[in-house]
């Protein structure tokens, strides 16, 4: 199936999926946390995977399908697999247009090096790129790449990209416990990340089964500091922690607004206490929820922060 959806998505609102690479896995990268398993077919050749008018009649016969109400946000390029291993992405955003919605591409980032993706993903409105690691032995651990593939090269295609990109930036980092949580390894991908000025980073956590089963989410603590090093260089962060709850403000609900905050943002002490007022509630709606296993509190640097309490994958 080339059109799926729209799903609700945290980063993208109601997001209708194009898997442009449909048939099999195809990908760049064998990451250790993939959920749809380890890469049989890596490759970083360009390939057609379907005619580009084959892919834009599906997609709106699709559109043609959905009840009022349920049109998407972002029509959004993902994949079980790498969209830019696509040869015809460029022509596909284009036609795409004709359909009046924002065009969205998650891509592992790979193929950033090559001047004439870079150019083609320059169309879509939002682009989300993969920077798990900016060291070599860590990235080549995580992503498990091609051999022909060179980290510097995508880092400097990542970097050019950014320079000139108008559209939407965001970047998304999977951390795994003991590959790259340490705080000397996100301080060297925060400083990368931070020189790009993405709209938003993206922490996330292997929250289905991995492609390798020793995989594991780092602990809260871990994701505390992350958070809060990203922050540290002014960069906008937020977590993918599997919890599509909505960030809400103040709802006056302080059960629902610690959980669902919390779950985006480690919750500091103080700012907790202003939510807590907002809502007209008291600390007891805190301890419950610490009771219940559903929040945790992580001191860091002096003060106290509240996490959600995450689901590891096994
Ligand atoms: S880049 Fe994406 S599809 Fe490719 S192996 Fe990694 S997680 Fe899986």
């Amino acid at each position: 199936m080339i059109a799926f959806g729209p799903v609700p998505s945290r980063r993208l609102g109601l997001s209708l999926g194009i898997n442009n690479i449909a048939s099999r896995k195809v990908c760049s990268y064998s990451c250790i946390y993939c959920q749809i398993g380890l890469t049989k077919e890596q490759s970083i050749t360009r390939a057609t995977f379907y005619k580009p008018s084959v892919l834009i009649e599906e997609v709106s016969n699709h559109l043609k399908k959905l009840k009022p109400g349920y049109q998407p946000d972002y029509l959004t390029f993902v994949t079980n697999g790498e969209p830019t291993l696509d040869i015809n992405l460029g022509e596909e955003i284009r036609l795409l247009k004709q359909f009046g919605m924002p065009i969205a591409v998650i891509t592992n980032s790979s193929q950033m090096f090559d001047n004439q993706v870079r150019t083609e993903l320059m169309e879509a409105d939002w682009v989300s790129v993969k920077v798990d690691s900016t060291d070599e032995a860590t990235w080549r651990q995580i992503n498990q790449p091609v051999k022909e593939l060179n980290l510097n090269d995508i880092l400097q295609g990542i970097e050019a990209f950014a320079k000139t990109y108008k559209g939407k930036l965001h970047t998304e980092t999977m951390m795994v416990a003991g590959v790259n949580d340490e705080p000397a390894q996100i301080s060297q991908t925060a400083t990368f990340i931070a020189s790009l000025h993405p709209q938003m980073a993206y922490i996330s956590i292997p929250i289905r089964p991995p492609a390798v089963k020793s995989v594991k989410a780092p602990a809260e603590e871990k994701l505390v500091t992350a958070w809060q090093t990203y922050s540290n260089f002014g960069i906008q962060t937020e977590m993918l922690a599997g919890f599509e709850g909505t960030e809400t403000g103040f709802t006056g609900n302080a059960y629902d607004d610690i959980l669902n905050i919390s779950a985006v943002h480690p919750l500091r002490e103080d700012t907790l206490a202003s939510l807590l007022t907002h809502d007209n509630a008291g600390m007891n709606v805190v301890h419950s929820l610490v009771r219940q296993g559903l929040i945790k509190e992580v001191p860091f640097n002096g003060k106290n922060f509240y996490i959600r309490k995450l689901h590891r994958a096994k």
